[in-house]
């Protein structure tokens, strides 16, 4: 009898982890369990009116680097080539990013020319900072906050403006608590290896095999930044079911784990309240604090080394308004939290695509809401929709001008949506390693929980997962 395989979570992170599963030569009878009524996790779209696109989650994925070429890989063998909105090196969305502060939007330099300006909101040309970065010292600590390593190598500047708004704008975190080790991995590996950050990129660029495609070969030729699809990025969930239902993979919807237990034989029996399943194998890739209170007793130290993986909530809210223009022209603008503790940022949605626009066309943004003021209302239970839609229009009008009340709104709070690499996550990560290692545990981690938290990383984690449970190395 073969192998049967039980995937727990149906978000991105598992459905790459069956995807690749499934296409074994001798693939296992898998099964995917899901909560929720819906495929695809944080990656939810919505129509609004005249069939404009709305994401409540991720809105463009980057299509750089070896895992953007293997997502690329995904969306072709999908089928889904004629659904991609790429955005163009040319594009202002992919050459104009902007900081909101002192009340000002103020376009972070491009280009080479751009670093010997004056460019604030630094008070400094950023050729200064880089000077600094090729001549400072190799850290010696093991880990380091963003923060204190920005710090350390560009200046207290950069660090608290830039780096703290990068650190808001991609983790919703803290560049205080947050780890470089583990966030930005290969700014730390260029320390590590290369002595400067700046070196180490441009030395080490390009040396990953990478797979080609045609898609591959048009992004790079064209110098894509990011990438969306005509429907939302759910098609990307979507086109997986319906892949994955042709491959015999059984898909259980609405069904919320409850519980593992390990038999005798090694197997695990895994509980969905009142029904179960026998797996040989479990890849988890619901959120890491979510499986640490599934596992038996007997799990107890990788439960706990997993519970201290938190993860902070963010409050999405799409604003939509008719005849209006935005000042300036770009992917969107980030806030430091010393400008505003509870506004992230604002994705200027219409400019990277038009095309999800809707007819008549509106103008599409949305206002990321977070940091330490989400945190607190939430902690107290202060949060209302009104509160949420009141304060992201009041920074459209601040910000960006736009004073006149949206014509379609959508607010939603996603609780506990990003996973924090606090300083120290690597040992975290590396006792949970050791500990299925040494128990032998029939038991492989996937997801956003445990080494990058972008779509392309959960993707790679799901495939990984897959090549280690089929007892092959994943290609490098
Ligand atoms: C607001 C927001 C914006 C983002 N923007 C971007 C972006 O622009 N680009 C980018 O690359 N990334 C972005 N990300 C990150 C990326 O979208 C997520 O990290 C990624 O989608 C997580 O996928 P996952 O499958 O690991 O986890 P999830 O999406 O959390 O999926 C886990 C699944 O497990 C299920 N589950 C939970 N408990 C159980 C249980 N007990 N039993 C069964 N199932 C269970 C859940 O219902 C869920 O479907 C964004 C994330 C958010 C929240």
């Amino acid at each position: 009898m073969g192998r049967t395989v039980v995937v727990l979570g149906g978000g991105i992170s598992g459905l790459a982890a069956s995807y690749h599963l499934s296409r074994a030569p001798c693939p296992p009878k898998v099964v995917l369990v899901e909560a929720s009524e819906r495929l695809g996790g944080w990656i939810r779209s919505v129509r609004g009116p005249g069939g404009a696109v709305f994401e409540l989650g991720p809105r463009g994925i980057r299509p750089a680097g070896a895992l953007g070429a293997r997502t690329l890989l995904l969306v072709s063998e999908l089928g889904l080539d004629s659904e991609v909105l790429p955005v163009r090196g040319d594009h202002p969305a992919a050459k104009n990013r902007f900081l909101y502060v002192g009340g000002a939007l103020h376009a972070l330099p491009s280009g080479l020319r751009g670093l010997f300006r004056p460019s604030p909101p630094f008070s400094k040309p950023l050729f200064w900072a880089g000077l600094r970065e090729l001549t400072a010292p190799r850290g010696k600590d093991p880990d380091e906050t963003v923060h204190s390593f920005a710090q350390r190598r560009l200046g207290p500047e950069v660090a608290s403006l830039a780096m703290d708004s990068l650190c808001r704008g991609v983790f919703a975190g803290n560049s205080r608590e947050l780890s470089v080790r583990s966030c930005f991995p290969s700014l730390f590996q260029a320390e590590q290896t290369h002595r400067s950050v700046l070196l180490g990129l441009l030395l080490g660029a390009g040396q990953s095999p990478q797979p080609d495609s045609a898609l591959i070969s048009q992004a790079r030729a064209e110098r894509w930044s990011q990438w969306s699809l005509r429907g939302g990025l759910e098609t990307l969930p979507q086109a997986l079911n319906t892949h994955l239902t042709r491959r015999g993979v059984r898909i259980l919807r609405g069904q919320p784990v409850c519980g593992l237990s390990l038999q005798a034989d090694r197997r695990w029996k895994v509980s969905l309240g009142d029904s179960s399943l026998d797996a040989d194998h479990v890849i988890s890739a619901v959120p890491a604090s979510v499986l640490g209170k599934l596992l038996p007793a007997e799990a107890a130290p990788l439960a706990r080394a997993l519970s201290a993986i938190t993860a902070v909530s963010v409050a999405v809210v799409n604003l939509q308004y008719r005849g209006a223009r935005l000042p300036v022209q770009g992917f969107g603008h980030l806030v430091p939290s010393s400008e505003d503790p509870g506004v992230l940022g604002i994705v200027y949605d219409s400019v990277a695509f038009p095309e999800q626009d809707g007819s008549p066309p509106g103008l599409r943004v949305t206002v990321m809401l977070g940091g330490s003021w989400l945190q607190t209302l939430v902690a107290r239970g202060a949060l209302s929709p009104e509160l949420l839609q009141q304060q992201a229009q009041e920074a459209a009008a601040t910000q960006l001008g736009l004073k006149e009340p949206p014509s379609h709104c959508l607010v939603h709070l996603h609780k506990n949506c990003i996973p924090q690499y606090t300083l120290g996550h690597w040992q975290k990560l590396e006792a949970a390693t050791q500990f299925l290692a040494s128990q032998r545990l029939p038991l492989t981690l996937a997801g956003a929980s445990y080494e990058g938290v972008a779509v392309n990383d959960c993707i790679e984690s799901g495939r990984q997962a897959a090549a280690r449970v089929l007892g092959s190395e994943p290609d490098s």
